[in-house]
C-alpha cells in the first residue's frame, strides 16, 4: 500500500487541530454543558466519518451505518452495564452474559469484532451493487437491525429504554478517537485502495479497464466505514448512558447525511465542516423551537423546526455549491499555505525514461470476434492481428461496429463469439479488471476520466495496477511527461482543455505499461494543432516502447499516414484488411465509404500527402 504520504500528513494534522482546538476550548471556558456539546460533536464526526469512508469514496450513499452505530452500541453495552441494574432490566439474559461489567476500552473491541463481522456478511453481496441499489440494500439493512434489536427484548428490552451504562465517553475519551478517526479515513482516502475506489466513483467502467477490481475495494471500505460506525455507536452509548433502538434509526441517518453532505461528501475534512456546521444549525434551533420571547412579540413555538433547519441549510448549500461547503477537495489541497506545506517534501518529477518496456515476440489476436445486442450484429467475424512495434487503423462509416470491437477485444462488453488472445492467452474471458494486467489497454471514444481526481491520481490509479517494484507516483509522473501533461499534475482532470483530456486518457493507458493499445477516436473533437501533437505523440510511443497500436480515427488523411494496416469494417462485416495503399484502392472500400461517388479515397495517395502535407510522422520526435 505504500508509506504515508506528506500531503496526507498536513491534511490530518489541519483537519484534526480543529477538533482539538474545539475540545481544550469547550473543557476552558464552557465546563459542564459546552463540554458535552463538544464531546457529541467529536461522536458525530467519527459517525459521520464513518459514513464517508464508503459513501464518499464509493459513491453509494449508505443509510446503513447508523445500523451498525446500534450494534456497537447494544454490543458494548450489554459487556459494560452495571451488574446490579442488568439483573432487573434484563433478567432473562444468558448465563455468558451476565455480570461483565467490562470497561470501555475492552467493551468497544468485541463490539467492533461483531460489527466487523456483520459488515463482512454484508458486505459480500453488497460489494456487487452499484448506484442506488446499493443505496437501497444499505437502507434494507438499517430496517432489518432496528427490527432485530426491538424483537430480542431478552437482550435489548425491545423498543424499551435500554439503561444502566456508564458514562464512560467523556470529552477526553472521545477526542483521540475522532482523531483516529480523522487520521484512518485520510489515510485510506489517499492509498491506493482510497484512490482506486474514488476512481471507481467518478467512472467504474473506465476504473475496470485500468485495472480496478471495483467489488473488492468497495467491500473494504465497507467494512473500514462500518467499524468506524461501530466506535462512533459504543462512544454513543457510553456518552448518552439509556437508548433505545428509535435513537439508531432514520432521524440519526437523516442528521448524519445531512452532515456528510452539507460539508462535502467525499473529503474528511468536509465531514468535520459539515458536523460543525449542522451541529451550530440544529443549537441555534433548538433554542427557538420552544418559543422565543423577544419583548414587544414573542416567537410562537415551532414543533420540528431544526429538522426544517436542517433541510432549509442542505437545500440553500446544494443550490449553491453542489459538492457542498468544501468540495471535492481536501481542505489542505485548497489552502495555499497548507498546499505549500504538503509539498514541501515533494520529489521532483523523475524525468528518467520508463524502464524498458516488456518484450515480447507475440502479438495480439482477434479471432472471429463477433457481438449481438439482442437480435442486433454489431460486429461479426472481425480476424486480424495486432503486432508490437506497428500500427493498426481501424475504419469505417459510423455504426460500422468499431467501438463494438474495441470494447469486445478490451472485455468491456464480453464478445458473444470468438476469442481475443495475447501469446495464446485468451484475454476476452479474463475479469475486465485483470484485462490490463495482460498487457492490454484501451482509451473510451466518449472521454472516460475520473474529473474529481487530480491529473496524477488519474494516471497513479493505472499505475498501481501494475507497479510492482515502483512507486505509482514515479510511473505516472514518467507516463504524464510522455504526453506532455507533467506541469498539470495537480489539477482535477475535469478542468484540463478537451485535447489535454484525450492525452490524459492516453497517459494513463500508457501507465498500465501496455504491449497492446487501442484508441477509440482519439483525436475526435480535436483542432488541427492538437491532432498534430497527439499524432506525435503515438508515434514517439510506440516507437519507444514498441507498442502494437490499434487507432480508430475518421480523418481517413491521418490513418493513411499513420498506419501499416490499416482493417475496415462495415455494418459490423470486415470489408477488407491491408496496407494503406491497398486499402485505398479497393473498390468495396470506396463503396462502403461514399456510395459509388469518387472520392478522395479512390485517388492516389499523393493527394492524400498533398492534403496534409505538414505532418510527418517520422520527424516529429520531439515533445509535444
Ligand atoms: P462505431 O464505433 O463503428 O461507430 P459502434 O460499435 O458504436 O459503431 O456500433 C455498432 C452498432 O452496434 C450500432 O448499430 C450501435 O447502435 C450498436 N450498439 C453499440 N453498442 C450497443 C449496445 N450497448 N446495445 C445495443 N446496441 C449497441
Ligand atoms: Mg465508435
Amino acid at each position: 500500500m505504500g508509506r504515508i504520504r506528506r500531503g496526507t500528513v498536513v491534511g490530518i494534522i489541519a483537519t484534526a487541530l480543529p477538533l482539538a482546538a474545539a475540545a481544550l476550548v469547550a473543557a476552558g471556558l464552557f465546563p459542564g454543558a459546552g463540554e458535552r456539546l463538544v464531546t457529541l460533536f467529536l461522536i458525530n464526526v467519527i459517525a459521520v466519518i464513518g459514513i464517508g469512508v464508503y459513501s464518499g469514496n464509493s459513491g453509494i450513499i449508505s443509510f446503513g451505518n447508523v445500523g451498525f452505530m446500534a450494534i456497537g452500541a447494544y454490543a458494548s453495552g450489554l459487556l459494560t452495564i452495571n451488574p446490579i441494574v442488568q439483573k432487573t432490566a434484563l433478567p432473562h439474559l444468558p448465563e455468558w452474559l451476565m455480570g461483565w461489567g467490562a470497561s470501555l476500552l475492552p467493551a468497544m473491541l468485541v463490539a467492533l469484532v461483531v460489527v466487523a463481522v456483520v459488515a463482512v456478511a454484508i458486505g459480500v453481496p453488497l460489494a456487487r451493487l452499484g448506484g442506488s441499489s446499493a443505496a437501497i440494500c444499505t437502507l434494507g439493512f438499517l430496517v432489518i437491525v432496528h427490527v432485530v434489536l426491538v424483537a430480542s427484548s431478552d437482550f435489548t428490552r425491545g423498543s424499551q429504554t435500554f439503561f444502566g451504562i456508564p458514562r464512560a465517553a467523556n470529552l477526553w475519551v472521545t477526542l483521540p478517537f475522532a482523531i483516529l478517526a480523522v487520521a484512518v479515513a485520510r489515510i485510506y482516502r489517499d492509498s491506493v485502495a482510497g484512490m482506486k475506489l474514488r476512481a471507481s466513483r467518478e467512472d467504474e467502467i473506465a476504473s475496470t479497464a485500468v485495472g480496478v477490481n471495483v467489488r473488492l475495494h468497495r467491500f473494504y471500505a465497507w467494512v473500514l466505514g462500518a467499524v468506524l460506525s461501530g466506535a462512533a455507536g459504543v462512544l454513543f452509548a457510553h456518552f448518552i448512558g439509556a437508548f433505545s433502538p428509535k435513537d439508531f434509526y432514520f432521524n440519526l441517518t437523516f442528521m448524519l447525511l445531512a452532515m456528510l453532505i452539507l460539508g462535502g461528501i467525499t473529503t474528511v475534512s468536509g465531514a468535520v465542516v459539515g458536523t460543525a456546521a449542522i451541529m451550530v444549525i440544529v443549537e441555534l434551533l433548538r433554542k427557538l423551537e420552544g418559543g422565543v420571547d423577544l419583548g414587544l412579540f414573542s416567537l410562537p413555538t415551532v414543533f420540528g423546526l431544526t429538522d426544517i433547519g436542517i433541510g432549509l441549510a442542505i437545500l440553500l448549500v446544494m443550490y449553491r455549491l453542489q459538492d457542498g461547503l468544501l468540495g471535492v477537495r481536501e481542505i489542505d489541497e485548497q489552502i495555499p499555505f497548507l498546499k505549500r506545506l504538503a509539498a514541501g517534501g515533494a520529489r521532483p518529477a523523475a524525468a528518467q525514461p520508463s524502464a524498458a518496456p516488456v518484450s515480447g515476440a507475440g502479438m495480439l489476436r482477434v479471432e472471429k470476434v463477433g457481438k449481438r445486442f439482442s437480435g442486433l450484429v454489431a460486429l461479426e467475424n472481425a480476424d486480424f492481428d495486432i503486432r508490437p512495434g506497428l500500427v493498426t487503423g481501424l475504419i469505417g462509416p459510423n455504426g460500422a461496429g468499431k467501438s463494438t470491437l474495441i470494447n469486445s477485444v478490451s472485455g468491456v462488453v464480453p464478445p458473444s463469439t470468438g476469442r481475443v488472445t495475447i501469446d495464446g492467452t485468451d484475454v476476452a474471458s479474463l475479469p475486465v479488471h485483470r484485462v490490463p494486467v495482460a498487457g492490454l489497454a484501451r482509451t473510451f471514444q466518449n472521454i472516460r476520466l475520473f474529473r474529481n481526481l487530480t491529473v496524477l491520481e488519474n494516471v497513479m490509479v493505472a499505475a498501481s495496477a501494475v507497479a510492482k517494484d515502483r512507486d505509482p507516483v514515479d510511473l505516472a509522473r514518467e507516463a504524464l511527461i510522455e504526453v506532455g501533461l507533467a506541469d498539470l499534475a495537480d489539477q482535477l482532470a475535469g478542468t484540463l482543455s478537451y485535447g489535454a483530456q484525450r492525452r490524459l486518457e492516453i497517459a494513463r493507458a500508457l501507465a498500465l505499461k501496455p504491449r497492446y493499445l487501442l484508441l477509440d477516436e482519439p483525436a475526435a473533437g480535436m483542432n488541427p494543432t492538437e491532432t498534430q501533437e497527439l499524432m506525435a505523440v503515438l508515434d514517439r510511443i510506440r516507437r519507444k516502447h514498441r507498442l502494437g497500436l490499434l487507432v480508430v480515427e475518421h480523418d481517413l488523411k491521418l490513418i493513411m499516414r499513420l498506419c501499416d494496416i490499416v482493417v475496415v469494417l462495415n455494418k459490423g462485416q470486415q470489408i477488407a484488411i491491408g496496407t494503406p495503399a491497398d486499402i485505398q484502392a479497393n473498390p468495396a472500400v470506396i463503396e462502403a465509404y461514399i456510395g459509388r461517388r469518387r472520392s478522395p479515397l479512390s485517388r492516389r495517395s499523393p493527394a492524400i500527402a498533398a492534403a496534409a502535407p505538414d505532418f510527418d510522422p517520422h520527424a516529429a520526435g520531439k515533445p509535444a
